[in-house]
């Protein structure tokens, strides 16, 4: 401010009055955003657009396994829409991903009685022998009782039958269970499906084979399938399984990840990535995990776009690929932007469903934390204002962690994510448009404020 007044009083006066506004200013920068805010949430939750166009991807492409036709078809499909919405730079940038394919699979139970098993294959097993493998089953319920009763699992079929608790934890058994097993001459795994009960349902994901032990098939059987196998050894018999799988790799094959921005009006260098990924898994039709959080990403923009709200810095959307099995988009994204990762304000991913949203997961420093804190209080309107540990994702990580960007996660209701997840009730009926439409105004919110603070994140 240039000051013409010479006289020292009132140039004090005046001195004092701009730090006063100043400081009030400092103190309630966020009141600023709560027009554009309200706007946002208001044209995210005025219909069901969301959602319809989630039902449209899952209905008329389905599930999206890396290295399928349907995957590609989703990749060109997302981008012509972003085009057609308005969103700039938009394209695709290459990724090589790994191709498993399932093929046909069934098991059954052959004695003491004929019973098929509801089962899925776990992506990225091997298969079996044409002619499958017969064998009586071992159980155990965790690793200690696996190393337990090592002596025991030659020729066997292992099923690791340990309770769900929670997904990080009883995920291991998917991940490690088979080359456990093996280490042992087991010929095949069985795990409980990782999830909660219910439904009959078998959930398949991936699993890691161990370097320098043998790579042995493997499936997650329904919790109930699970259950009446060990209801009958527990009567004193034997109970054997035939599994037949066809599984197995192809070499690797080109796919992308789908990029597209909406330019930033001050500082277009500076970017905030919201993003979800648009692989899946070959069952169900992908729309929990992770269609809907591809979509509620993509909404930002789309929303930003249409109210005319073009933020400071660059908001891009990226839409993942082989997060499932493989989590090669996100790390080919690291590769490729590394010389711009340093302006990379913040990195938001939305992969836990799009149920009713709480808010976000973040990770990064305390004073950003604060920051985010105070930008969530402008989702109260939609109960999404929680600040909580966590902020990782799947194929935002490779780069936050390389370059300590400031992470966050949508969180939402957590109860009904894992009881469908990797299944083939994956589908679009179990996601409310309504809650799917606060997903969306969180990630626009979150992001427009992110990108058009004054000062950057940090
Ligand atoms: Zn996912």
């Amino acid at each position: 401010m240039r000051c013409r007044d010479r006289d020292p009083e009132r140039v004090a006066l005046l001195g004092l009055l701009v730090l006063l506004t100043c400081s009030l200013r400092a103190d309630n920068w966020i009141d600023e955003y709560r027009a554009p805010a309200a706007r946002l949430i208001s044209e995210a939750t005025r219909d069901h657009f969301a959602w319809n166009r989630l039902a449209l991807l899952t209905d008329t492409i389905g599930p999206r396994l890396s290295g399928t036709a349907a995957l590609d078809r989703a990749i060109a499909w997302s981008a012509a829409e972003m085009k057609q919405d308005g969103l700039e730079n938009v394209h695709t940038e290459k990724v090589t991903v790994p191709k498993w394919v399932r093929g046909s699979e069934r098991a059954e139970i052959v004695r003491p009685v004929r019973r098929p098993l509801a089962m899925l294959g776990l992506g990225d097993s091997v298969g079996t022998p044409r002619d499958g493998v017969e064998a009586d089953v071992v159980i155990v319920h965790g690793f200690e009782e696996l190393e337990a009763h090592a002596a025991e699992l030659r020729g066997r079929i292992v099923l690791l039958n340990g309770a769900f608790t929670t997904y990080g934890e009883s995920s291991r058994y998917r991940r490690a269970g088979a080359s456990r097993a093996a280490r042992h001459g087991a010929v095949a795994l069985l795990v409980r499906s990782i999830g909660p009960d219910g439904q009959r349902l078998p959930h398949t994901g991936s699993l890691d084979y161990a370097a320098g032990v043998p790579k042995i098939p493997a499936a997650a059987l329904a919790s109930e399938d699970a259950d009446m196998i060990e209801r009958i050894v527990m009567r004193g018999e034997k109970v054997a399984v035939r599994l037949k799988m066809d599984a197995h790799n192809e070499p690797d094959v080109e796919s992308a990840n789908v990029v597209g921005e909406l330019r930033g009006r001050e500082r277009p260098d500076e970017v905030v990535v919201v993003s979800g990924h648009l692989d899946s898994w070959d069952v169900g039709a992908g729309a929990t995990d992770d269609g809907g959080g591809c979509i509620v990403a993509w909404e930002a923009l789309r929303i930003m776009k249409k109210l005319g709200l073009r933020p400071r810095r660059t908001v891009r959307v990226v839409l993942w690929t082989n997060e499932e099995n493989g989590t090669r988009g996100g790390l080919a994204y690291r590769d490729r932007h590394r010389a711009e990762l340093g302006r990379h304000v913040a990195m938001i991913e939305s992969d836990n469903g799009v149920f009713r949203p709480l808010g976000f997961g973040f990770n990064g420093t305390d004073q950003a934390r604060q920051t985010v804190a105070t930008i969530a209080t402008l989702l109260a309107p939609i109960g999404a204002s929680e600040i909580t540990r966590g902020g990782d994702g799947a194929d935002i990580s490779p780069s936050t962690r390389d370059a300590h960007i400031p992470g966050l996660s949508l969180e939402v209701d957590g109860t009904k994510y894992f009881t469908i997840h990797h299944t083939n009730a994956d589908t679009v009926d179990k996601i409310n448009p309504d809650e799917m439409a606060k997903c969306a105004a969180a990630m626009a919110v979150m992001s427009y404020v992110i990108a058009d603070m004054p000062d950057r994140l940090k």
